[in-house]
């Protein structure tokens, strides 16, 4: 993976970076801002070489693809373990977006926005081929202009290689992968209707106040979660679309993008 990444130009130099303060905390290590050749960045660093090695094979991945929906990878340097640079979304992870400013701040076009963002960014996903097995608001980040980007695709895959149960998003994956292990672009749009759900109700984590068990126990039931306080029903309906039990059933993130396009359009123009 090392030799592919430096032959396709993806290893950088580590002295053109320059560090700053820590931002966030992922999984595997801090994410810092920094700033490579004047550009501002944000650095994912990765000691365990271990991890940094699982970390290399899947970047790889990530250079293949490229959309304005997608959080840019600049590359990756080799030093200290791993380092990750990716372009800086300076205003963060939409749940905290959300959670942080809510209703009175924001409004349904903007919540319809970010959908359709994602919504676009899954879309190209899907035409690759790529599944990502984490979307949820946590792993989408906003620009300094709000435009909402997945993050973290390509990486999702390395947590679920250990095959720890315990760091599967429950509330977050469809049923047949939560059973037998079948992720596919169709498991990634119940999760996308999940994500809708965390939206339009600004932030909150889903299915309130039940346990995990709970929840599984329930969806094979087939519950689904209500919708949110305030949310336009044509919002809910596609949720619902995502969470059908038959996988094939579920719309593709094209049709949902169409969907709500269509949807904002009506409204600026309403
Ligand atoms: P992990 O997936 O390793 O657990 P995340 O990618 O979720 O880590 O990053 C943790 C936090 O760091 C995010 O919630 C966000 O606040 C911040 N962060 C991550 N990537 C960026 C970025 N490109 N720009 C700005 N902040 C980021």
């Amino acid at each position: 993976a090392e030799d592919e990444l430096a032959k396709a130009g993806w290893l950088l130099n580590m002295q053109h970076l320059s560090l700053g303060d820590k931002i966030g905390e992922g999984e595997f290590g801090a994410v810092l801002q920094g700033e490579y050749m004047g550009q501002k960045v944000a650095v994912k660093n990765i000691k365990c070489d271990v991890t940094a090695q699982v970390f290399l094979a899947e970047t790889a991945a990530m250079t293949k693809v490229q959309h304005k929906n997608l959080v840019r990878l600049l590359g990756v340097i080799l030093h200290n373990g791993l380092y990750i640079v990716m372009e800086f979304m300076s205003k963060g992870s939409l749940v905290n977006f959300l959670r942080t400013r809510g209703r009175l701040v924001i409004h349904t076009r903007q919540l319809l926005q970010f959908s359709l963002n994602v919504s676009d960014g899954m879309d190209y996903l899907e035409s690759k081929k790529l599944v990502h097995r984490d979307l949820a608001a946590r792993n989408i980040l906003i620009s300094e202009d709000n435009m909402a980007k997945v993050s973290d695709f390509g990486l999702a895959k390395v947590d679920l290689k250990q095959e720890d149960l315990t760091r599967i998003p429950v509330k977050w994956t469809a049923p047949e992968a939560l059973k037998h292990n079948k992720f596919s672009t169709k498991s990634d749009v119940w999760s996308f209707g999940v994500l809708l759900w965390e939206i339009f109700s600004y932030g909150r984590t889903p299915y309130p106040k039940m346990s995990l068990k709970e929840v599984c126990e329930k969806i094979e039931n087939g519950y689904r979660m209500e919708a949110p306080e305030h949310c336009p029903p044509y919002v809910y309906a596609l949720m619902n679309s995502c969470w059908e039990t038959d996988p094939g059933k579920r719309p593709s993130f094209k049709k949902l993008r169409e969907k709500l396009e269509k949807e904002l359009r009506a409204l600026q123009e309403g």
